[in-house]
């Protein structure tokens, strides 16, 4: 070896500096080592929310939730699959018991935290929260991170907003509560700037606020430093080797090697094989997002398993290819639009999780080409609601019309022939829709039943939040995409986050987490933070076996 740490986690992602800051809690020299030029991985692009099931914050403040109900949801909402073996009982219990306690030492650690006060979860099921077992990041000033900051990957939201307060922007035309949301963020990004801070939010937040704890703590971080293999002597992993200027560079693991490497997103050829029918041209994940180290894993003798799962998301692509593209979910559960298949059928509940839509996206077009699908809107919607992150209003870049983004027709019938679709299915579609909304009961999805597609509706709107006529000309359409925000399959762990083989053996030295592993949720995110929460989790579940081994 050309040098040796107790510990070295490769990829900088979600549970990497978690782990780091519990070995070096026991005094264990760390070295985390980054691809990329930047730190932080998707998490940091990310939204940074954690589902974290019974967690102090819901405690404090007198929200109701138990092992035992977080339990029954998982049980219900990811079950039981020999498929999914990341998804064991036994890991969907370990993952209940240990994150909360992961929180508890982050906050121990310094890392300040908070719950968004209402972020139902994804499914209703026995045991779900409507109140939402989220933990999100306080706002962070990254200029603490001093010459580190240049080297945080930027967030998708460059705002000093919370999460919450952002999704309150959009309606400062219509409501006096949003206009004061409006102004205590302007406020407080006068004065942040003023007093020399910057201020980031969600994602970069949290990867801001754990670089700058992991610095602090001592735990080395390398950029520009992408791992190629890991080195294996009696079948024990004992360090990776890095390739610097065309040279090797071996480093040694005396307790062990983490995995958060994220992944297979942005690889072309693992979608090919994997997830046929996908591209890396619609995905939000973070460019290093290329699943090398789990082939690497592989080839060491890991089992693999769920490649064919990911985080679907349905995604817009507008002019200019932006680099984090508008997912489109909050967009499509607002009243006055539907999403319909090529042939102009509705075929979907609007309002469910991007993970359920993107999945109806591509069931759909095994049966219609539906890839893309259509979102269908009125001028009401127009008039009231941002559109593939733009403001609320008539007012849309020129380029959306002129390179065909967003269609346009006075009538039903006009729209349909600018989008190829059957005329007089989309007529169908939408008249029936209306009828829906007329009764105030989606009877063929069940739009707005359950309390999320609520949540994901316009307060405004009423009586529902979701269901909404289109009937006012001139009418607009614009293709969607079944994206992604990660991959959710990969190298099979166990519930101390230990790499295990086909035969359900260990791999001695080996540990994994995030999306580089097959996730303990299965094919379901159970709620926001479906990915993070566990790719911290098992990082500091990695990090406390790591410790003690
Ligand atoms: C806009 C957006 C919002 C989202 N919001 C949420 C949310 O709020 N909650 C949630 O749970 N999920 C959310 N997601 C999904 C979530 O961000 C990802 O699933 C998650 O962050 C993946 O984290 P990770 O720890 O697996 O890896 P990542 O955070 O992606 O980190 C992996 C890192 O490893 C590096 N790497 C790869 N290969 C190597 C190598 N060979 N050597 C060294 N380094 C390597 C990569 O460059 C990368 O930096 C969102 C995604 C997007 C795009």
């Amino acid at each position: 070896m050309n040098e040796t740490f107790d510990f070295v986690v490769v990829g900088s992602g979600g549970g990497s500096m978690c782990a780091a800051l519990a070995l070096r809690a026991a005094g264990k020299s760390v070295l985390i080592l980054e691809k990329t030029d930047l730190v932080g991985g998707t998490t940091a692009i990310s939204g940074g929310v954690m589902w974290i099931p019974d967690n102090r914050f819901m405690k404090s403040e007198g929200i109701h939730d138990s092992p035992e109900q977080a339990i029954a949801y998982l049980d219900a909402v990811v079950g039981d699959h020999d498929d999914t073996p990341g998804a064991s009982r036994e890991r969907r219990r370990a993952y209940v018991e240990q994150a909360p306690q992961m929180i508890d030492f982050l906050v121990s650690q310094g890392i300040r935290l908070r719950r968004i006060p209402s972020w139902p979860d994804y499914y209703a099921a026995p045991g779900e929260s409507v109140p939402g077992r989220t933990v999100v990041s306080e706002l962070f000033d990254i200029n603490r991170l001093g010459e580190w900051k240049s080297r945080l990957r930027p967030g998708f939201l460059p705002l000093a907003a919370n999460l919450d307060e952002a999704m309150e922007l959009a309606n400062f035309k219509r409501s006096w509560g949003s206009k004061k949301v409006i102004a205590r963020v302007i406020g407080r990004t006068i004065a942040s700037r003023l007093a020399g801070k910057h201020l980031a939010t969600a994602g970069q937040a949290l990867q801001g606020q754990m670089l700058h704890a992991a610095l602090k703590a001592g735990v080395e971080l390398r950029v520009n430093a992408g791992a190629r293999q890991l080195v294996v002597e009696d079948g024990r992993v004992t360090g990776v080797v890095l390739e610097t200027n065309g040279a090797e560079w071996r480093i040694g693991a005396r307790c062990g090697v983490l995995i958060n490497a994220g992944g297979f997103a942005r690889n072309q050829r693992m979608l090919d094989r994997y997830i046929p029918g996908t591209s890396t041209e619609w995905s939000n994940t973070a460019r290093g997002d290329t699943g090398e180290m789990i082939e690497e894993g592989l080839r060491i003798g890991a089992a693999i398993a769920q490649m064919d799962e990911r985080i679907g998301s349905p995604m817009a692509l507008p002019p200019g290819n932006p680099p984090v593209k508008p997912g489109m979910q909050g967009d499509i559960s607002k009243p006055h639009t539907i999403v319909v298949d090529q042939s102009g059928e509705r075929y979907m509940r609007e309002s469910s999780s991007y993970m359920e839509i993107a999945r109806a996206m591509r069931a759909r077009d095994t049966k219609v080409p539906a890839v893309p699908s259509w979102m269908v809107l009125d001028s009401q919607y127009l008039g009231k609601y941002m559109l593939a992150g733009t403001m609320p209003g008539s007012k849309k870049p020129k380029q959306w019309f002129e390179e065909q983004f967003l269609r346009r027709g006075d009538t039903l019938e006009a729209l349909a022939s600018a989008c190829n679709m059957d005329p007089a299915r989309l007529r169908h579609s939408v008249e029936r829709f209306n009828g829906f909304v007329r009764k105030g009961r989606d009877e063929d999805f069940h739009r707005g039943d359950h309390a999320y597609d609520q949540w994901l509706g316009d307060s405004l709107h009423q009586p529902s939040r979701t269901l909404g006529t289109i009937e006012q000309g001139p009418f607009f359409a614009l293709a969607l995409y079944p994206g992604d925000v990660s991959t959710y399959g990969g190298l099979v762990t166990d519930v101390h986050a230990r790499v295990l083989r086909e035969d359900g053996s260990v791999i001695p030295g080996l540990y994994a987490t995030g999306t580089s592993t097959a996730s303990v949720m299965g094919r379901a995110s159970p709620g926001a933070g479906g990915s993070i929460g566990p790719s911290f989790t098992w990082g500091y579940v990695a990090a406390r076996h790591a410790i003690q081994a």
